[in-house]
């Protein structure tokens, strides 16, 4: 070991058969982000990927043993994976990630019309900052369900024959007033409105709005009050990119947290009969607070490892999952903001993270004086540090931006209320919660090979 500690560019330190392995990943990867645009889409593509690898319904299980591959969907917006160790009492190696993104949510009353237009009203979700929503093309995805019951899927705007939607900004020409506010008031909540149509229909009031319900109800079948029962989701159109003459990056949207989730989710595809429980968990809400039932402070989480544990052992009490919690690590899988060349003010050089410089771990998160972190022990920190080194994995240590710039959290202080170890471990990303984040490849690829060691190896 060096007496100086010397964190080095990732490119300058991995082989030429690995940057291979790093930009084939990356082709896997695009392809998920692609297809899982929502939550919904993330937990679908995640079982489809677990059949297709063997595991099975956790709720077809009579018996569980060891090498077992099962599964769990919490209402299709959150799912959990298990590979069966010889003692899931005596711990489990868990990696929790996230597949909501912020987005723009469809109101429960969305659609009306003024200057012959016919608009959405939307209600933003997670932090965005509003004006970075506008003047870029939006598809809709979602689901509906009719008043007999049935549900109807929708996902317009992705193909290149379906329209897209949009919501509009103002000239610059006219803009005098608003370019004299602040940036969070510039654009209004109640501004974020969706255009999704310009002509009129045949019926006396209301012609454009009507037009939009008489097309709506041929394609889905759908009437007004449907939307009183839907989830509609508006998420930028446009597909993954490589960034960069090197394509050394991927610029999409929804980076943060399926970047996590989908390196995690390989990582537990690919390990086999690990000696300790290794589990995934991707879970939905984390954008608002990891709330609702299917965020990771829902119960599911522990529902699932009980359901486990009993499928394990003839004798389960309730005394087992609190010894498989308190026996268990888990790395918090979520993304990290990576030192910006244009916003260097808000970044602590010496603590950033950088893009490149491999899988980010992140000892606590929080703001003003690391409120609602979790502050990992330096013993964990230590243990990882140990499997990072001795598996080739290249990872950097870094903070979210200067002492009081701001702040953040993760699920870590959740799972980490169960009396779990646990630590943030993800990927930096710059431009983070935009609809265009950017990733370094090298990051993603380490992040995999991070979270498959360490499923597989630490025991
Ligand atoms: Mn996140
Ligand atoms: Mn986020």
């Amino acid at each position: 070991m060096e007496i100086k500690y010397q964190p080095k560019n990732g490119w300058e330190t991995i082989n030429s058969e690995e940057k291979q392995n790093v930009f084939a990943f990356c082709e896997k990867y695009a392809d998920f982000l692609n297809k899982a645009k929502t939550e919904r889409e993330a937990v679908r593509e995640t079982v489809r990927l677990a059949r297709e690898n063997g595991f099975v319904e956790l709720e077809e299980t009579s018996r569980l043993k060891k090498g077992d591959r099962v599964y769990a969907v919490n209402k299709e917006k959150g799912v959990l994976l298990a590979v069966i160790g010889s003692d899931t009492e005596a711990g489990m190696n868990i990696i929790a990630a996230h597949v909501d993104c912020p987005r723009l949510d469809l109101k429960q009353n969305p659609l009306y019309e003024d200057t012959d237009l016919a608009l959405f009203k939307t209600h933003y979700y997670g932090g965005i900052k509003k004006y970075q929503w506008t003047a870029l093309p939006l598809a809709i995805h979602g689901v509906v369900i009719k008043s007999n019951g049935e549900k109807i899927d929708i996902s317009i705007g992705e193909n290149e024959n379906e329209p897209v939607f949009c919501i509009t900004d103002l000239l610059p020409h006219l803009a005098d007033e608003q370019m004299k506010k602040n940036m969070r008031e510039a654009i209004t909540g109640e501004g974020l409105n969706i255009l999704a149509g310009s002509m009129p229909g045949k019926e006396e009031k209301e012609k454009f709005k009507s037009e939009i319900l008489r097309l709506l109800n041929e394609k889905y079948g759908i009437v007004e009050e449907d939307f009183l029962s839907a989830e509609l989701e508006a998420v930028p159109a446009y597909k993954v990119r490589d960034l960069g003459f090197d394509k050394s990056m991927i610029a999409a949207y929804g980076q943060d947290d399926r970047v996590c989730s989908y390196t995690a989710l390989c990582g537990i595809l690919e390990i086999n009969s690990p000696e300790k429980t290794a589990v995934c968990v991707l879970a939905d809400k984390e954008e608002i607070g990891s709330v609702g039932n299917t965020g990771m402070q829902s119960r599911f989480f522990e529902d699932t490892i009980a359901r486990i544990l009993a499928l394990e052992k003839n004798n389960y009490s309730d005394l087992s999952i609190r010894k498989a919690f308190s026996n268990s690590l888990c790395l918090s899988a979520d993304v990290g903001a990576a030192a910006d060349p244009n916003f260097k003010d808000v970044f602590e050089a010496q603590n950033a993270p950088k893009l490149n410089y491999g899988i980010l771990l992140t000892k606590y998160t929080g703001s003003r004086g690391k409120s609602g972190s979790n502050d990992a022990s330096a013993e964990t920190v230590g243990k990882i540090r140990r499997l990072f080194n001795d598996n080739g994995i290249v990872w950097q240590m870094g903070e979210l931006g200067k002492v009081d710039a701001g702040g953040g959290g993760t699920v870590a202080q959740f799972v980490a209320n169960l009396n779990i170890e646990t630590i943030d471990c993800g990927v930096p990303l710059l431009s983070m919660h935009s609809p265009f984040e950017v990733a370094g490849k090298l990051d993603i690829y380490m992040a995999y090979k991070a979270y498959k060691s360490f499923l597989q190896n630490l025991f």
